[in-house]
């Protein structure tokens, strides 16, 4: 898009965060819970978007002001995926602006320039503990991380639907504490792991009683045949893409394809 003088980032604030992520999910969705400081943007001006989470957070993928001018109206290079969240007086202070953010509504030039270089920078840094605790940044982290399917039932959850802010649920988790030096506990199940979910699941772990979703996954999964254990993971092949973020209820199991789909957690027994 065409872009002419100064560099201009715009920050556009959300009002209502949990819909803030179904809007930024599914372009589609009815809900605009978005404020901004101005509707006559530059064509080609870039846009990052804070959520009102506690703390603050802002989304590290930045889209650009279209033909309308308006930042509201802003667009993405490319449907995002698994997009990253981080925390807005963090981002401040990496890219030198933090005296401003409070009430600044865009950065020209240099300050432009650096906040989108911060938050390019953090980009990728998506670890499984930063979205542990049972704030609003790591719900919506977990939330953030939602790829067309609820992490329990496998049903998928339809974003356009106007219900969907509702529907689309995040499993909590304590926050995280650094184990023995012995211990490796995170992605053996033996603690729980937050997950983006739906309605059906989060009241049918309520009906059944189900305070940790780990154990509510690992009955959803058959049990093991020979042990009769209900640790059963789910095997994948190929390359993973995301290797810490392998859940506790599946198993990378390289990269030559076989019949096997389960493996148990306790014995090990493979089917
Ligand atoms: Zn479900
Ligand atoms: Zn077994």
């Amino acid at each position: 898009m065409k872009h002419v003088g100064d560099p201009r980032l715009h920050l556009v604030q959300s009002t209502d965060w949990k819909k803030a992520v179904v809007a930024l999910l599914e372009p589609g969705s009815p809900y605009r819970p978005w404020r901004c400081g101005t509707t006559e943007a530059q064509e080609g001006d870039l846009v990052a978007y804070v959520l009102d989470t506690d703390p603050a957070s802002v989304l590290t993928v930045t889209a650009r002001v279209g033909p309308s001018r308006n930042p509201l109206d802003a667009t993405f290079d490319r449907p995002l995926y698994k997009p990253t969240i981080v925390e807005l007086s963090t981002l401040a202070a990496l890219s030198g602006v933090d005296f401003s953010i409070a009430d600044a509504w865009h950065f020209s030039g240099d300050d432009a320039l650096r906040f989108d270089r911060a938050l390019d920078d953090c980009r990728y840094i998506s670890p499984p503990t930063s979205r542990f605790g049972h704030n609003s940044m790591a719900a919506a982290r977990t939330l953030l991380q939602y790829c067309r399917r609820c992490e329990g039932c496998d049903r998928s959850v339809d974003l356009a639907d106007a219900g969907a802010r509702d529907e689309l649920v995040a499993h909590t988790v304590d926050p995280y504490v650094r184990p023995a030096p012995s211990e490796f506990t995170l992605h053996t199940g033996l603690i729980d792991w937050p997950a983006a979910i739906c309605g059906g699941c989060r009241d049918r772990m309520a009906a059944e009683g189900f305070t940790r979703f780990v154990d509510f996954k690992f009955v959803l999964h058959p049990s093991c045949p020979q042990c009769g254990r209900r640790r059963t993971r789910e095997m994948f092949y190929g390359e993973p893409l995301d290797p810490s973020n392998i859940r506790p209820w599946q198993q990378a199991a390289g990269c030559c394809r076989a019949p096997e789909k389960w493996l148990c957690g306790a014995c090990d027994h493979e089917w």
